[in-house]
């Protein structure tokens, strides 16, 4: 039994779906206007990991995952005209690069990835449910929410209404009949990308929004009941950040438009990336991106362990120290795992009887206790690091091998084989699907291997030397055996 932890009740519940052969989860996803931090990409990582803890748990086909893309936003237009583009350079160039982020990371592409601009007329119509609900009102092209009208507004943030005047930010705008409403749809502007971005409407061109669009998307995948009215949801995720205003207006403006019903019925939300004593953030001007990482030659399995190794909810202190962890520990868990595959290759990596039990002893199903996975899995790769294998029985050996291999692949991880992991070999990315796919980039290094063996064989050991030393500067250690030589990266 899987408990969450839910900001709305504010405690930790059993997880029972409504459905649990059609269980819903939204996240909240990119605004595709530039490249996304480490710090954007926790949520991906957080609810792609509990996305797979979830088919683990109630079958492969239980879940349907929904993450948005939200093209349509007022930052998208903003960079577009400071580039002098089409918005559409903007976004596709964008969302492009967030998949590729997201393959390097491991995430599994959502089941469901709504696009914002393809559901406009969907939000119209929810838009207009609320003016004719009473929730809403028009003034001078905009759409407004009026927040007086929703009693149960503040209810996610616990917010009175001091706070979420301070909370929001909010701009005191003449067309306003109250300073804490908000915007469902605004009018298009005079800019070229402000025109080009724009949606013919019952209150003239404009554009929506970005919090509607949640709750439209949700409709989009939700069920319907008898009445006719969107199924609330199973689970709600995003950032700390999004609490307020952005969850709290979605779930006003969804409870509003389906005669009560809740949005969702755990709201789930993960904590920040830290870079020193401050929250990363674009404007803090401190961010470090996914592409700087793999650039600075890190590996997007060692990135998705680092972000792995706090608990959800704690912040993730970003520092080069949990880098280095965190790519010693795959290390071990490889070496561990080779370790295994050569000595009982007949052995079974998969055993579901044996990943249950690590699922369930790991403290996963507590409320994603990722940390506690992680200390088990280096336990088991301790233990196989330092036993005979050869007189292992093969209980024992499958129990190993399937909580090493299968257990961490609950957790996103441990998904190459250990000799591509040993070489460094640079997953590429296939971004029509969003699939990591292997792909090995040593050529050169064989290449220098076999003419250091031609060397050797004709006795000339000091250029065989040479190279030796050269791919060592390089960080490429070779090992000589009786098959042959091999290599490995330090
Ligand atoms: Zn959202």
């Amino acid at each position: 039994m899987i408990r969450l932890y839910d900001t709305m009740s504010r405690e930790k519940r059993e997880f029972v779906p409504q459905n649990p052969d059609r269980i819903t989860m939204y996240v909240c996803g990119p605004t595709v206007y530039g490249r996304a931090h480490i710090g954007n990409e926790r949520p991906a990582v957080v609810f792609d990991t509990l996305a797979r803890l979830i088919r683990h748990e109630f079958g492969a086909d239980s879940l349907i995952y929904a993450r948005n893309v939200t093209d349509v936003d007022d930052k998208i237009i903003a960079a577009a005209e400071a580039e002098g583009v089409g918005y559409r350079v903007i976004t596709e160039r964008y969302y492009k690069n967030y998949m590729e982020d997201m393959g390097a990371l491991n995430v599994l592409p959502p089941d469901f990835e709504p696009r914002a601009t393809a559901f406009v007329p969907r939000m119209i119509d929810m838009i207009q449910r609320l003016i004719q609900g009473g929730f809403a009102y028009v003034a001078e092209g905009h759409v407004l929410f009026e927040v007086v009208n929703d009693p149960e507004y503040g209810a996610l943030s616990r917010r009175d209404r001091d706070a979420i005047l301070a909370g929001a930010r909010v701009e005191v705008a003449p067309y306003k009949r109250d300073a804490a409403d908000f915007v469902l749809w605004k009018p298009a502007g005079e800019q070229a990308e402000q025109v080009a971005l724009s949606f013919d409407s019952p209150w003239g061109r404009g554009r929506p929004g970005w919090h509607i669009e949640c709750s439209a998307m949700i409709e989009a995948f939700g069920t319907r009941n008898d009445a006719g009215h969107i199924e609330t949801i199973d689970i709600h995720g995003g950032g700390l950040d999004l609490i307020f205003p952005h969850h709290e207006n979605e779930i006003a403006q969804s409870r509003c438009a389906h005669a009560g019903a809740p949005l969702a019925r755990f709201w789930v939300h993960n904590g920040f990336v830290d870079m020193g004593a401050e929250k990363m953030s674009k404007s803090l001007g401190n961010v470090v991106t996914v592409n700087d990482l793999l650039t600075q030659g890190h590996r997007g399995e060692t990135l998705r362990l680092a972000l792995l190794s706090a608990h959800y909810r704690s912040p993730v202190p970003w520092t080069n120290k949990l880098l280095d962890q965190s790519k010693a520990v795959l290390d071990r868990w490889y070496r561990a795992l080779g370790k295994l595959q050569l000595a009982r290759p007949e052995v079974r990596l998969d055993d579901k009887e044996t990943i249950d039990v690590f699922v369930e002893e790991s403290g996963l199903l507590d409320d994603l206790n990722t940390p506690g996975a992680l200390a088990d899995l280096s336990n088991v790769a301790s233990v196989i690091l330092g036993t005979d294998l050869n007189i292992l029985s093969d209980d024992d050996a499958t129990a190993m091998g399937s909580t090493l291999r299968g257990g961490a692949n609950i957790l996103g991880l441990l998904h190459q084989q250990p000799d591509d992991w040993a070489k460094g070999r640079v997953i590429e990315v296939d971004i029509a699907d969003g699939i990591a796919v292997g792909d090995a980039l040593d050529a050169r290094i064989e290449a220098k291997i076999a003419e250091r063996a031609k060397a050797k064989k004709s006795r000339d050991f000091a250029t065989a030397d040479r190279i030796r030393d050269e791919l060592k500067a390089e960080g490429i250690v070779l090992e000589d055996g009786p098959s042959g030589t091999t290599w490995r990266r330090e």
